[in-house]
């Protein structure tokens, strides 16, 4: 399935705080776009922040796995190839910026028909089997939505919500690096 890492997810640096960060996309790294998909590169607009914190976690040795419902795939409004391309777009920013986003999954199916979209936990399973030496209770997740964060809750995961733990990404970042975080 195309949505799995094409390798391996290679091990945290041994002092990273957390082995993976998991983070949401729409509405988490980039502005969501309202009743759409983010379909093409040019319609990928970051949230402020962003670039900085995803370079934090970089600089920090943690890996950064991108974990996302598109269900605008199953729903015929864009290709596999599309989302592939917006997120060349982003992993191509990030690099710019200094940082790395070590993997993305997609889940690309209607809801209800599939064992990934979030709140399933497929996305995360998938991840963790790539990263064997990555253990979930030192994984972290951040998202916007309470969907986005209840599988990482679940497989032991720390977790921030945006707009409710922390105002944006950054914040939630900051909070995960400095070790503020508790579990919610
Ligand atoms: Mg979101
Ligand atoms: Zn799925």
């Amino acid at each position: 399935m195309p949505a799995e890492p094409r390798a391996q997810i290679p091990p945290a640096d041994p002092a990273a705080p957390y082995d993976i960060v998991f983070l949401d996309r729409d509405g988490t790294i980039n502005v969501r776009v309202e009743d759409g998909y983010v379909t093409r590169p040019e319609e990928l607009v970051l949230l402020p922040g962003a670039l900085g914190a995803i370079v934090a976690l970089t600089r920090a040795g943690c890996r950064v796995v991108v974990v996302t419902n598109q269900r605008g795939v199953s729903r015929g409004l864009m290709s596999l190839a599309d989302v592939d391309a917006v997120h060349d777009r982003l992993r191509a920013r990030v690099a710019e910026a200094g940082g790395r986003i070590d993997a993305v999954l997609v889940c690309p199916h209607a809801a209800g028909t599939c064992e990934c979209r979030k709140p399933a936990p497929g996305l995360f399973l998938r991840a963790l089997s790539a990263a064997p030496w990555a253990e979930a209770t030192r994984c972290a997740v951040v998202g916007d939505m309470p969907t986005d964060v209840a599988p990482g809750r679940e497989l032991g995961m720390r977790t921030r919500l945006v707009g409710r733990d922390a105002p944006d990404l950054a914040g939630a970042v900051r909070a995960l690096l400095d070790g503020l975080c508790e579990s919610v």
